[in-house]
């Protein structure tokens, strides 16, 4: 099947990256990069490209046609449980899909994009979702984590080629952040830069690995922190640098056979490259500030791809207990499945509120580096959510489910990473409790109540809670109660939002239902963080622990 992509759709005049790791069962994983060829991306563009590129239609029928040609790609011209459970994607999709020009979405105006207006950005990952999870992350990671910093902290110059690479070309850009040895504690990176004056250029050497569209995408954003002398001494502060691929100095040491999500390559990089003055993001205070706002943007935007998702769950959800008899009667007649279909349907509509919240508050141009309980809110919930569903639905399909050539099967693998990838949900309820109660100090308050109620996140929310949340907090809670609290105030700040998407007319009975199922949830939560013991961890728990040596014979 793949061959006969390849044979009759391949434009043999553009690249083929065939990523050697990544021969398996006698199929040749390929990896198609849309950039024509080097000598050709040299060229001038033309500058009348919206003209070409048809991206001016209104923003209804650009997703409409967009899922049209998703749809018939992965459903009517193929079989989407074929397609996902290989790695890769065949080249002929992937250039399809891209000459819908999803990422123009991203791109403002005045580089012939749609107009980065976040609304139609979080629509397109949302129709991408709902085709594909794996298909919206390469959106997200394309979107959030290289045109919107470009846009937000490149140069002119980077800017007025890149865009129009993109645009144009087709192309691809992704984030190194991680390093083996450097993950959730990223500012401790090893990655170094140095500034050589008589090139006007920095030297950037270090070991990435993780990044979305390893070995496949043309551009990169590279994180590093700057030598502060010959000794290899790393200064604090980050900087983050476009390479241009076709530069070289990026070298796959390794493909990872990740679990989930096929479509995408995940790897090792050694990172040796010479970059361009004008190629390094220009932070408007410091570069850990800028790290700070490009992650908390693209955690605010997680709705996007999270609601398609939630969506597709739920309907594949509703669709098999309806059809499935089991008993005599339709699965759909069971209360316990219509709780749990409930809870879907209450996912979808938190997913929603959060993308309302989004689109209505964080344009391109707005700061995003102190919102870190809304951003951190948002992605840690909806990724629990994300997940959740799709245990949901494999627990509904049964066996039929568990399969990799099944929606149930891959959904469960494809959105586990997605509660470890761009900060670890563990570490994300941390910080929003931790953000609260410095808040709280702040303002000397110490009842949660009194302060939640007054706080615009919560505002609403609170309301609902009186009694649970009538009680002084404990400023020195230990870190396993910080993130127990973080849990209930996440879905706090999930509930405000899905009050505020009631009041702008939403379906009220999806609202009311997703407000009890919430409600729920938060009353649980707070009754474990009020728990008071705490188990510990036995370290010689070999002691006496087998239970064979007890059974009297
Ligand atoms: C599918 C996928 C896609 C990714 N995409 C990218 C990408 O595009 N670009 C990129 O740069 N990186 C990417 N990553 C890497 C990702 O961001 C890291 O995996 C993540 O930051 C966690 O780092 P780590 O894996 O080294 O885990 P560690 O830092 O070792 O943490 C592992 C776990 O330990 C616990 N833990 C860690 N620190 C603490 C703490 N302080 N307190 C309590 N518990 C803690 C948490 O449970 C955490 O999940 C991706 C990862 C995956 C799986």
């Amino acid at each position: 099947m793949f061959k006969t992509h390849l044979n009759t759709d391949v434009n043999k005049k553009r690249d083929v990256l065939v990523i050697p790791g990544m021969i398996k069962c006698g199929k040749i994983v390929i990896f198609y990069s849309l950039r024509q060829s080097t000598k050709v991306k040299n060229k001038p563009l033309s500058l009348d490209i919206t003209k070409t590129l048809n991206i001016k239609r209104d923003i209804q029928s650009f997703i409409d046609h967009y899922k049209d040609k998703l749809n018939e790609l992965f459903s009517e011209r193929n079989d989407e449980n074929e397609l996902l459970m290989t790695r890769g994607l065949p080249p002929y999709i992937l250039r399809e899909i891209m000459e819908c020009n999803p990422l123009s979405t991203f791109i403002p105006e005045d580089y012939d994009g749609r107009g980065a207006i976040t609304s139609e950005a979080l629509s397109m990952l949302e129709a991408s979702s709902y085709q594909s999870l794996p298909l919206s992350l390469m959106m997200g990671i394309n979107g959030a984590l290289f045109l919107q910093p470009l846009a937000n902290y490149g140069s002119e110059e980077a800017k007025s080629t890149i865009f129009k690479e993109f645009l144009r070309r087709k192309n691809m850009g992704g984030l190194m952040i991680t390093e083996p040895d450097f993950g959730s504690d990223a500012l401790r990176m090893q990655t170094g830069f140095k500034y050589h004056e008589d090139t006007k250029s920095y030297e950037i050497d270090g070991l990435k690995h993780w990044a979305g569209l390893t070995g496949w995408a043309d551009y990169w954003l590279i994180t590093a922190r700057g030598y502060k002398n010959d000794e290899g001494e790393l200064g604090r502060d980050i900087g983050f640098f476009i390479h241009d691929s076709s530069n070289g100095g990026i070298d796959v040491k390794e493909y990872y056979q990740n679990l989930g999500l096929y479509m995408l390559p995940y790897g090792k990089n050694k990172i040796d490259i010479e970059v361009p003055e004008s190629h390094r993001l220009e932070p408007k205070t410091t570069g850990v500030t800028m790290m700070l706002d490009i992650l908390h943007r693209s955690r605010l935007q997680f709705p996007g791809m999270s609601t398609g998702h939630l969506k597709r769950m739920m309907d594949e959800a509703l669709d098999h207990c309806k059809t499935r008899i089991v008993g005599g009667m339709s699965l759909f007649n069971y209360d316990q499945v219509k709780e749990r279909l409930a809870k879907l349907q209450s996912y979808f509509t938190i997913s929603s509120a959060m993308s309302y919240f989004t689109s209505t508050n964080v344009p391109l141009n707005q700061n995003t580096s102190r919102m870190d309980v809304a951003a951190n809110s948002i992605k840690s919930v909806v990724t629990d959510y994300m997940h959740e569903a799709s245990q949901s639905l494999l627990q509904l399909v049964g066996a039929k489910g568990y399969r990799l050539d099944h929606i149930a099967g891959r959904a469960m693998v494809d959105s586990r990473p997605f509660q470890i990838f761009e900060g670890s949900n563990d570490i994300l309820y941390q910080q929003i409790s931790e953000s609260i109660l410095k808040m709280m100090r702040k303002s000397k308050e110490t009842n949660l109540y009194n302060f939640l109620s007054d706080y615009s996140l919560t505002e609403n929310s609170a309301e609902h809670f009186e009694e649970t949340l009538n009680f002084d907090v404990d400023f020195k809670m230990a870190q396993r109660k910080l993130v127990q609290l973080g849990r209930a105030l996440g879905r706090l700040v999930s509930m405000e939002m899905t009050i505020k998407l009631g009041e702008s007319g939403f379906n009220s009975d999806m609202i009311s239902n997703s407000l009890k199922v919430v409600k729920s949830e938060i009353e649980s939560l707070f009754s474990t963080y009020s728990f008071a013991e705490t188990p510990a961890i036995i370290e010689d728990y070999d002691d006496s622990s087998s239970w064979l040596k007890f059974v009297n014979q």
